[in-house]
């Protein structure tokens, strides 16, 4: 029996969120292919600069995998109820995911209850004590005085 060379499929494997080729993991949660960059990842850095950290912290589709929901994540009511709706939306729509949720629901604007500035949960740093949010600056005076 002959060895039929089979046209090597050569399909060059690349980073489903920046594109890049390179070193690739695949997501336990997904299955799609992702930077493997976790070791570039300063600790405690808080930098979002590791693809496959980011999807791993920010996004539901692995919120959903690493809480053992089932189904789909995208119509998962365990999501939707466990997570405040600005983060929700938040962890279903940012650039770290493949697929973002389809028809987000709206949500009323965080303020901080401090000067009443709106917080952007997602991207903008905040203390959170019981109900209340606070922004960063009336944090920061809290924590001197
Ligand atoms: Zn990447
Ligand atoms: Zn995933
Ligand atoms: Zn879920
Ligand atoms: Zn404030």
């Amino acid at each position: 029996m002959t060895k039929s060379t089979s046209k090597s499929k050569s399909t060059k494997r690349r980073c489903g969120l920046c594109g890049k080729s390179g070193k690739l993991i695949k997501t336990d949660c997904c299955g799609n292919w992702i930077c493997d960059d976790e070791d570039k990842y300063v600790l405690f850095s808080y930098s979002r600069n590791s693809c496959h950290r980011n999807h791993d912290r920010y996004t539901l589709c692995s919120y959903h995998h690493h809480e053992g929901h089932k189904g789909d994540w995208k119509d998962c009511e365990k999501c939707r109820t466990s997570l405040p709706t600005e983060m929700y939306v938040w962890y279903g729509t940012n650039e770290y995911n493949f697929e973002k949720l389809p028809n987000p629901p709206s949500f009323d604007p965080t303020h901080c209850s401090k000067c009443g500035i709106v917080i952007k949960l997602g991207t903008e740093g905040y203390m959170q004590s019981g109900d209340e949010y606070w922004c960063e600056v009336c944090a920061e005076k809290k924590r001197r005085s």
